[in-house]
């Protein structure tokens, strides 16, 4: 995927209609940066080389790296998703790094995010967490959803705060975001007070939420997740990301 023009692959100068060729996407430190599709057979890996996924690479690379390698992952979802115009049906043509166009009717689309929002609720020392029943491992994390349309962030912590547990909140403020390359999303933090009412847990999207103290903390999720970067930042008794 990375490429200082130093290496074996002959390397277009234009970004190419399909990721089955090597596309530019970007550049970091001067390296420009390709992505290309590409077969996950362990054969073709020279010896002592082997396959990982996106998620298990923030351990292993620099945190702006693994952020590049991200954009990668979303720029080959947009391009394999968006093969033909949604207009009239004409195939789809790069014309830009992040933006393809349609090579009849000339619509240009770029990659659209799915953006959500995860909150951290307080209620005097202690914090709001939650059991999703979808989480594959066994961890508490935080109230989350997707921003619908024409709803702004605020109206969404609210909503997604009272229909998985029935509380109301106020107070919401902004602490951090991330992009989520799983497969395409963006994930703005923020901190928030509870007002009042008892937990019910009405969508029924958790199988648990309770409030902690924080020297009573149930297993949490780890450090790349915004969750993580949320209770942490409770547990120091700061609210603002560092
Ligand atoms: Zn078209």
């Amino acid at each position: 995927m990375l490429n200082n023009n130093g290496g074996t692959h002959d390397i277009p100068e234009k970004p190419l209609s399909s990721t089955s060729n090597p596309h530019l996407f970007g550049e970091h430190d001067n390296i420009q940066l390709y992505v290309s599709e590409s077969c996950t057979d362990s054969e073709s890996l020279p010896e002592g080389y082997e396959w990982i996924g996106l998620r298990e690479t923030f351990n292993l690379l620099p945190h702006p790296i693994y952020i590049e390698a991200g954009k990668a992952s979303e720029i080959l979802y947009f391009d394999t998703h968006h093969h033909y115009c949604g207009i009239c049906g004409a195939p789809m043509e790069w014309h830009t790094a992040i933006s393809k166009r349609c090579t009849q009717c000339g619509d240009e689309i770029w990659p659209q995010l799915n953006t959500a929002i995860i909150v951290l609720v307080h209620k005097g020392e202690k914090a709001l967490l939650v059991k999703a029943r979808n989480f594959k491992r066994d961890y508490y994390g935080l109230v989350a959803g997707f921003v619908e349309t024409g709803e702004s962030l605020e109206e969404c912590v609210r909503r997604e705060v009272y229909e998985e547990t029935g509380l109301a909140i106020d107070n919401i403020h902004y602490f951090g975001s991330q992009p989520w390359p799983y497969p395409m999303g963006l994930m703005i933090g923020f901190h928030a007070d509870y007002v009042s009412g008892d937990i019910a847990l009405i969508d029924g999207e958790l199988k648990d939420a309770n409030f902690f103290d924080r020297d009573n903390l149930p297993p949490i999720p780890g450090k790349m997740s915004m969750a993580r970067m949320l209770i942490d930042s409770w547990v120091k008794g700061s609210e603002f990301r560092s």
